[in-house]
């Protein structure tokens, strides 16, 4: 395992800056952030999965810093955005497989899947603030 490059802390105001991205919720999920309890992703993914490390250049820079809440940040881990994408779309796939009690809930009604297209809370903000798209 590759050891991550030692990398500059990154000053508390631009954190903030971070935070405050879009409207202080997560990036992916849009679930609204505790100021104490999010996390800041690399769009780009520091370590990335297949193509080796990333540049600095690629991954300290504003446009490449996520505000992410704990979750989607370790589901996201070092996958582009398209990986961590088609996870999301694939989670009711992967609950069923080997999972009896799910496949029951399913025949009972309990549970229903709504297979769709996922879009980040982040695509969809800077559709509507028209701003340009980081990816
Ligand atoms: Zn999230």
């Amino acid at each position: 395992m590759k050891t991550p490059a030692k990398r500059k802390a990154i000053p508390q105001k631009a954190r903030q800056e971070v935070f405050k991205k879009y409207g202080g919720r997560c990036a992916y999920c849009g679930k609204v952030l505790s100021p104490k309890g999010w996390q800041l992703d690399h769009l780009i993914p520091v370590q990335r999965e297949k193509w080796g490390k990333a540049t600095e250049f690629e991954v300290e820079n504003f446009n490449n810093f996520m505000p992410s809440c704990r979750r989607c940040n370790h589901y996201k881990r070092a996958h582009s955005l398209e990986t961590f994408r088609r996870y999301i779309e694939e989670i009711p796939e992967k609950l069923k497989e080997g999972n009896y009690i799910y496949k029951v809930g399913l025949d009972y009604g309990l549970i229903e899947e709504h297979p769709k297209k996922i879009v980040f809370y982040f695509e969809q903000w800077e559709y509507e603030n028209n701003t340009d798209s980081i990816v």
